[in-house]
């Protein structure tokens, strides 16, 4: 088993190391990533003045240099030929897992194509920090990033979520997360239940949990909303209550199919005959029903 200890002076072998920094607490960073980025020839930072200051903590010297969104593309030419010439290269994000809403995949892919070795160095990440702790659903979930910040595009995204047993998880920012709230009450009702994770392994930490609807009263209530979010849905299996799910168009008609022996279409028609609905509106309320099941 390798040594556990950071200032073990095995050499590194050459390659790109995608190096995991804390979210918040200086704590969370792991012996291996310490000793990475004390022996790599060059670190690869999102901003090297953020980075610098991880670095002075734990007394870091390896040099720095800039790796973000606008010059991702020219610091790759540069960092790959120095890789090919058997460099070890750490890429850090601000905080968190390179790669994950961060910089990062660009440089994993050319390293890759050019036959360099790519080695994870795991540890703090948002997204699975908020989930664990959620007590929502780990076993099945979507990671999206971001929503989009333009409303309309915020709500097709939201609309064209999978429905089913599966927790979606988003970053969301301070000074939107009203907006989104709004909107995720607009799609899936009031009743939806959600989890936010603000502030995570940091001294203000806040989780908090129940309809969409009660937590956005809440954070409407508060004179200010500061801090890095986390936001959770509930899969909707677990939140509809079993009257709710009696009460579908489609429990209806499988029901009256299977209790008077007739095609979905005809218990599709009676049934909106009953409600005093068209059936092209019963059509595409089935529609919606089924897809948010699926
Ligand atoms: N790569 C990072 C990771 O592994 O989590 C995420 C980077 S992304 C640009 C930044 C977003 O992550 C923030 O806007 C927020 O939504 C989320 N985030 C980062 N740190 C957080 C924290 N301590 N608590 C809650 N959310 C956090």
């Amino acid at each position: 088993m390798p040594a556990s200890r950071d200032n073990d002076d095995r050499p590194l072998a050459p390659g790109l190391y995608l190096v995991a920094t804390p979210i918040g607490n200086l704590e969370d960073i792991t012996l291996r990533a310490l000793r990475v980025l004390r022996q790599a020839d060059r670190i690869a930072c999102e901003d090297t003045r953020q980075t610098q200051k991880l670095l002075n903590h734990f007394e870091i010297r390896t040099p720095t240099v800039s790796y973000h969104m606008h010059n991702e593309g020219s610091r790759t030419e540069e960092l790959i030929a120095e890789l090919k010439n058997g460099a070890r290269i750490a890429i850090v994000s601000d905080a968190g897992t390179p790669g994950i809403a961060d910089p990062g995949g660009q440089i994993v892919a050319a390293a890759l194509a050019s036959g360099v070795d790519v080695f994870p160095i795991p540890g703090a990440n948002a997204a699975i920090s908020g989930l664990i702790a959620s007590g929502l659903n780990t076993e099945r979930f979507t990671f999206h990033g971001f929503l989009p910040a333009k409303a309309g595009q915020r709500k097709t995204a939201l609309d064209d979520l999978v429905r089913g047993d599966v927790t979606h998880v988003f970053y969301e920012a301070p000074h939107r997360i009203l907006d989104t709230l709004a909107d995720i009450e607009g799609v899936f009702g009031p009743n939806q239940h959600i989890v936010i994770a603000r502030e995570l392994t940091k001294m203000h930490e806040e989780f908090l949990r129940g309809t969409v609807a009660d937590l956005r009263s809440q954070l409407s209530a508060r004179a200010s909303i500061r801090g890095e979010i986390v936001l959770m849905l509930a899969p909707t299996t677990i939140e509809s209550t079993s009257e709710d799910k009696k009460n579908t168009l489609a429990a209806e008609v499988s029901a009256m199919m299977k209790s008077e022996g007739i095609s979905e279409m005809d218990a599709l028609k009676r049934i909106a005959r009953e409600r005093g609905i068209g059936k092209s509106e019963a059509y595409r309320e089935l529609q919606r029903e089924q897809n948010k099941l699926r």
